[in-house]
């Protein structure tokens, strides 16, 4: 099979159901209708063999991952996720790779109805880069830059479990529904899009959790020039990730990264419409902390002492 057979046979062939879709694969360019009155979102990510999933992975999960943390950025920033392009770098010709892969991407994308809409198929050591395009109604993106004082911080759910399978990747001793829940947690995160309605109508600010809740709330903290407290009293960590680390485990929730929960910001206003929207919708999420004028990050310890946090998360360079 040749590249352009190749494109056909694997990823021109998935099906998507989206009208706005003018033309996909298989031009110079796809073409888009996007609506009226709605922005445009676009993010890309890379995922690279041995960096951020093991080569030995069922292509399936591989393919399944790239599509959930690229559908996360656009959960962070409040918007429906829509379209997206693959550039795929591939060591050589494996059909049946190819086909788990194709299978992966059909699957996670009809989940959140997107439409694979074009890329581009090199030979190389395995990457996967996805460009994701989600809208939003306009004016309604929410940004790491609008956090104000006062206002409280939340995160979508339990932290840790991700980071927690990492540490087990290479054990063969561990307790294997609990090795399979963790696992799932790794290569089947599950991108906060149900959140988006409450979110544009509430949170001032928002990120999703990728390199390490701490590092990922200093972001915030940054763009918005201001600070945090926590209460680590009331950080959701994931329970098997308090089995297995014990004393650790709030540590290990503050800078595991991979959860891909969100972590946002609430005016103390709004808070109680906030928190009426949320159980109307059927969500929870846990109010973890307040944003504060000093710069950086501080914690009450279970002691009930108030000392800095240390940032720790995932950095390549
Ligand atoms: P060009 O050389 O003009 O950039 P290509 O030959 O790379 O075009 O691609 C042909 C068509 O196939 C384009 O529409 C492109 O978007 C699409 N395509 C290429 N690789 C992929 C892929 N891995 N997944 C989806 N579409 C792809
Ligand atoms: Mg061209």
């Amino acid at each position: 099979m040749n590249e352009f057979e190749l494109i056909d046979f694997f990823f021109k062939s998935i099906p998507h159901d989206r009208s706005d879709v003018v033309f996909g694969i298989g031009d110079d360019a796809a073409c888009l209708q996007i609506p009226a009155q709605t922005q445009l979102l676009v993010s890309s990510d890379t995922l690279v063999a041995d960096v951020h999933f093991l080569s030995s992975w069922d292509a399936y999960d591989i393919a399944c991952k790239a599509v959930m943390v690229n559908v996360s950025d656009i959960a962070a920033m409040g918007g429906s996720p829509c379209w997206l392009t693959l550039a795929l770098t591939l060591p050589d010709y494996n059909q049946q790779w190819l086909q788990r892969f194709a299978q992966g991407l059909t699957d996670s994308l009809s989940r959140f109805n997107i439409a694979l809409i074009g890329g581009d198929t090199t030979r190389g050591p395995l990457s996967v880069t996805l460009t994701i395009h989600g809208l939003v109604p306009a004016n309604k993106a929410i940004r790491r830059s609008g956090a104000k004082v006062g206002d409280k911080i939340y995160v979508s759910g339990p932290l840790g479990a991700a980071a927690q399978a990492v540490v087990f990747l290479s054990r063969t001793d561990i307790d294997a529904d609990d090795l399979h829940c963790l696992n799932q947690k790794l290569m089947h995160p599950n991108p906060r899009v149900d959140l988006a309605p409450v979110l544009q109508q509430f949170a001032t600010a928002a990120i999703d959790i990728s390199d390490g809740f701490s590092a990922d709330l200093a972001h915030i903290c940054d763009a918005s020039q201001v600070g945090a407290n926590l209460n680590l009293a009331k950080i959701p960590v994931h329970p098997l990730v308090e089995n297995y680390q014990g004393n650790n485990a709030i540590e290990f929730a503050l800078s595991g990264g991979d959860d891909y929960e969100l972590c946002f910001t609430v005016s103390s206003a709004d808070e109680k419409e906030f928190l009426h929207a949320l159980e109307l919708a059927g969500l929870t999420c846990y109010q973890i902390g307040i944003i504060e004028a000093t710069p950086g990050l501080r914690a009450r310890q279970l002691t009930g002492e108030v000392t800095p946090l240390d940032v720790k998360g995932y950095s390549h360079f």
